[in-house]
């Protein structure tokens, strides 16, 4: 129901109400008047009917006679009039009650005014409630009652005050319909402004002026409950590159101009009717209704093209980019949440890729969920000992011996199985449980090669360690308490850090590698060529190793190019006087190929495939004495390697 309306229903109800009850006052109050009116009416007219009728009565007329008479003449409204005397009864007259019994009626009366001072009630005969009035006749030892029906209709008075009543009851009704009406309306009205002030304020951005999420949801939900089945509609997010930046370093207010610089452009080249919101922060996103993929990327080029022109606050010419996310209804999604989602998605998809523009793309985006449900339990996984550490063998080329091993961790996940290092290194990295992981793969290594040297096979292993864990200031002290708590002698622990790693920040990655080979650590550069590593720089690094990546290895027998690349590293770690190690070797023709070229040490599923802790002494004693090739040693351990 409309407010109005129950406004004007509220104020008429409250009207009539209290009029009910006003008049439920008046009520009363005339009926108890025109009470006493009767009476008093009655009361005149027997003391005119007294004393008229006493003369008659002692001139001797017969009582009842003389009293019909006067009862006719001077007692207009009254039922009937009686005369008593001590006896009882003395006469009677009047039109009505031919049933009453007048003799016991006069007992009654005589007795009602025993005590002398009742001179007149109310009774109660067969006919009804009568009222009584008694007087004395003038001169005679009688007494004149006279009675009239209680129920019989109310005087003139009353019905006078009956009708105005009813007619000022109509009349203030009506007032008040009038009232109740102006009153509604005006109210109503200015609720009516109040309440769009106050929706446009809860579903429009304050800055901007532009619609918010939530009226985006709103917008995408009715459209989407009202889309014909062949209707396609596309939903666009779109973010600022480097907005943070900006912010950082040209102040907040220079960033809320350039939003609104930027909503402004947006909004120019978009159709008309299209509907563009702020999402928040630096986000703002296009729903277009009925159209094709086609047309939706258009519209982001068109988007796109016109950040080409350099935006200009407060004298700062400045250039920005965007990274749009698009996606569509129904093919990415059903609702609106869903497709809101997706579309935010596409957009971390295109700004992680550097493209711009990216339409959403179901395969990346449930490794995506994946990746973020791992980085959340990552770091109870580390400290709730859901980590494995397997171990691969190297070999060297020129006596074929085991040289060591490389530690190479997974994750042992009680409901996806053993996940793979890629997949969770760099999670750790960003989360910070890089840290607790290097710790931990440090302490498991040791400990494990504590284990083997005690067994007889004096061997070195191979940790790597990431960007991170190499900042870590604790990550030397924490070698040094294990190397001592172990008793492995410092030669033993070789710590593998990829090209790229070292060439980020050079002079950092020297002064923190000479520290740790000081301790008297073997320092391994891997994924060796896959890096810009420079020359000069590699010269002046405390390096012992270097790590062919096993993308060259892998294809050096159908690349020439890769070959002389490896061959290259050969020779330029010789040259450095480093040894080199070649991973990835797959089948004997590689082997062979890299013992012909003087590489060092060879490890790859040719020889083993990581395994777990305990198939390595297995494996080594069948290797040591050589009751299997390395390719028939990897057969027999039966490995569950990955
Ligand atoms: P990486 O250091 O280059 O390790 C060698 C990778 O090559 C291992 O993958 C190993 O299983 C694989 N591999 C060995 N032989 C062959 C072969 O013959 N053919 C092929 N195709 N691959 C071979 P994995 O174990 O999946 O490790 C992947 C990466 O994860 C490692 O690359 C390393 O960068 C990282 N990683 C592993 N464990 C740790 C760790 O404890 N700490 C850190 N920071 N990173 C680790
Ligand atoms: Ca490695
Ligand atoms: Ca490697």
């Amino acid at each position: 129901m409309r407010l109005s309306t129950q406004l004007l229903l509220g104020i008429v109800g409250i009207t009539v109400i209290t009029q009910s009850i006003l008049g439920l006052i008046a009520y009363w109050i005339i009926a108890d008047v025109d009470k006493t009116y009767a009476f008093q009416t009655l009361r005149q007219q027997a003391e005119d009917v007294a004393h008229n009728v006493a003369i008659p009565l002692v001139t001797g007329d017969t009582d009842n006679l003389a009293l019909e008479q006067t009862h006719r003449y001077f007692a207009p409204t009254a039922d009937l009039s009686l005369i008593l005397d001590r006896g009882g009864l003395r006469g009677a007259a009047g039109t009505a009650l031919p049933e009453i019994d007048q003799k016991s009626l006069a007992e009654r009366l005589q007795q009602s005014m025993a005590g002398g001072n009742n001179t007149s009630g109310q009774i109660d005969l067969p006919a009804g409630k009568f009222r009584w009035v008694a007087t004395p006749v003038v001169g005679l030892p009688l007494q004149l009652v006279l009675l009239h029906h209680a129920g019989a209709s109310g005087s003139a008075l009353t019905a006078t005050l009956n009708s105005r009543f009813f007619a000022t009851s109509l009349a203030i009704l009506w007032v008040a319909v009038w009232i109740a009406l102006l009153f509604a309306s005006v109210i109503s009205r200015k609720l009516d402004q109040k309440t769009s002030a106050l929706r446009h304020q809860v579903t429009h951005d304050t800055l901007t002026g532009l619609p918010n999420r939530s009226l985006l949801y709103e917008e995408l939900s009715s459209a989407i409950s009202t889309a014909e089945a062949t209707a396609n509609i596309a939903l666009m997010v779109i973010d600022i590159n480097r907005f943070k930046h900006i912010n950082d370093t040209l102040g907040y207010d220079f960033g809320d101009q350039l939003l609104l610089e930027i909503g402004a452009r947006i909004r120019h080249i978009l159709p008309e009717h299209t509907f563009l919101a702020r999402l928040g922060g630096n986000e703002f996103a296009v729903y277009l209704a009925d159209t094709s993929e086609q047309q939706a990327t258009a519209c982001t080029q068109h988007i796109l093209a016109a950040m080409h022109t350099p935006f200009t606050v407060n004298q700062v010419e400045l250039e920005v980019s965007l990274s749009i996310g698009l996606a569509l209804f129904p093919q990415h999604a059903d609702d609106a949440d869903a497709l809101v989602r997706c579309a935010d998605v596409a957009m971390h998809q295109a700004r992680e890729s550097h493209t711009s523009c990216s339409i959403y793309n179901g395969e990346k985006d449930s490794h995506s969920v994946r990746t973020l449900l791992l980085g959340a339990e990552l770091r109870s996984a580390i400290s709730g000992g859901q980590l494995v550490l397997f171990y691969q063998p190297k070999i060297s080329l020129d006596k074929g011996e085991v040289s060591g091993f490389e530690a190479l961790v997974r994750w042992d996940h009680p409901t996806l199985g053993l996940i793979p290092p890629d997949e969770f290194i760099d999670l750790a990295e960003q989360t910070g449980a890089i840290q607790d992981l290097t710790n931990w793969v440090l302490e498991e290594a040791l400990y494990f090669l504590r284990k083997l040297h005690r067994n007889g096979f004096s061997l070195g292993v191979a940790v790597n360690i990431s960007t991170q864990s190499l900042r870590d200031f604790q990550l030397k002290p924490r070698i040094m308490e294990l190397l001592k708590s172990t008793g492995i002698a410092a030669h033993h622990l070789t710590l593998e850090i990829t090209e790229n790693v070292m060439m980020q920040d050079i002079d950092f990655a020297q002064e923190v590698l000479e520290s740790l080979h000081k301790l008297g650590l073997h320092i391994s550069i891997d994924d060796f060529g896959t890096g810009f590593s420079s020359l000069a720089y590699l010269n002046h690094l405390p390096v012992d190793e270097l790590k062919v990546d096993r993308s060259f290895v892998l294809r050096m027998m159908n690349s020439s190019e890769d070959l002389a690349i490896v061959e290259s590293v050969v020779e330029l770690a010789h040259t450095l006087g480093c040894s080199v190690v070649a991973e990835g070797v797959e089948d004997r023709e590689v082997l062979t190929a890299l013992g012909d070229m003087r590489c060092d040490s060879a490890q790859g599923y040719h020889i083993a495939k990581p395994q777990p802790a305990e198939r390595i002494q297995p494996w080594l004693e069948d290797y040591t004495a050589g009751t299997a090739s390395p390719a028939e040693a990897r057969m027999s351990t039966g490995s569950p390697a990955i």
